[in-house]
């Protein structure tokens, strides 16, 4: 079934699980990552850059996962990424998507709320839900985390009044993750998610999971983390058996037969990411 984030994370905090959220990185990798989900009993979250959106179509994206999660009976949500800018925000809502992030993290709480805010009303009317994110996920350089000292870590009575004052449906917290990280993994603040998963009620996301070790995520789990994002890990999967698939190829083989290897490898990372996160229907 096509669900809202806030249905597809209903049960996670009391179940003790999380739901992954995976990037969609090219249109051939879609069927792939609902069969996962499919082959798992689990539901799924696919999230997509607003980049990659204008690369694919708002359109052919959400009228695909929609007949795919009709196809397979999965529950699956289709999440708009890290957006900053309301007009695109309203494209993806206009065109289906069943969940967005408004991304006003780098301005001050009060922007911050003010911003979230415009994005929530419109979303409500429309049945979409909504993330937010307070504090900050760091980036990296060539994989590796870089900027240890950048990561403001959200801070517990902000995260309180942001959410009282939005009505946001789940809240991205900064407490040492970071984007992009795949060749090193991350130091978490475990503190700092109690602190906010002890005055916080909606669903908690953590940020850039490609960096955090299988030990870490089960105790984030248990921490109170309901959303997972996984996205750099896909991408390299895919480039990795592309890199190995095209070089000895000739022009005769089939594009086809050529890519099924690269998205067979993005939904082995996904199934053993569900089994990670224990999100398979019990
Ligand atoms: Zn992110």
């Amino acid at each position: 079934m096509y669900l809202t984030l806030k249905e597809i994370l209903k049960n996670t905090r009391k179940g003790k699980f999380a739901v992954g959220s995976f990037n969609i990185h090219c249109l051939e990798m879609v069927p792939s990552m609902i069969e996962a989900a499919k082959v798992k009993n689990s539901p799924i979250i696919l999230q997509i850059s607003p980049t990659t959106c204008k690369y694919i179509g708002f359109a052919l994206l959400s009228s695909t996962v929609k007949e795919l999660a009709r196809e397979t009976g999965v529950d699956v949500a289709l999440h708009l990424d890290h957006t900053k800018d309301f007009a695109t925000i309203k494209i993806a809502i206009d065109n289906g998507f069943s969940s967005v992030m408004i991304d006003a993290s780098a301005l001050s709480l009060e922007e911050n709320i003010e911003k979230t805010k415009e994005v929530v009303k419109y979303a409500k009317e429309h049945g979409v839900s909504v993330e937010a994110e307070l504090g900050t996920i760091g980036g990296t350089e060539d994989g590796v985390a870089s900027n240890e000292g950048e990561i403001r870590y959200t801070s517990p009575e902000d995260a309180v009044k942001f959410v009282q004052s939005t009505g946001i449906d789940a809240l991205a917290i900064g407490f040492g993750t970071s984007h992009g990280q795949w060749k090193s993994k991350a130091k978490l603040n475990f503190s700092v998610l109690k602190n906010i998963h002890d005055v916080i009620d909606i669903p908690l996301v953590l940020h850039g999971g490609t960096g955090v070790s299988e030990e870490d995520l089960k105790k984030c789990i248990l921490g109170g983390i309901s959303k997972v994002n996984i996205g750099t890990e896909l991408n390299v999967a895919w480039v990795d058996a592309t890199k190995k698939n095209f070089k000895n190829a000739d022009l005769a083989d089939s594009c086809r037969d050529l890519v099924i290897p690269s998205n067979d490898a993005v939904q082995k990372v996904i199934e053993n990411k569900i089994d990670i996160l224990g999100s398979s229907y019990k």
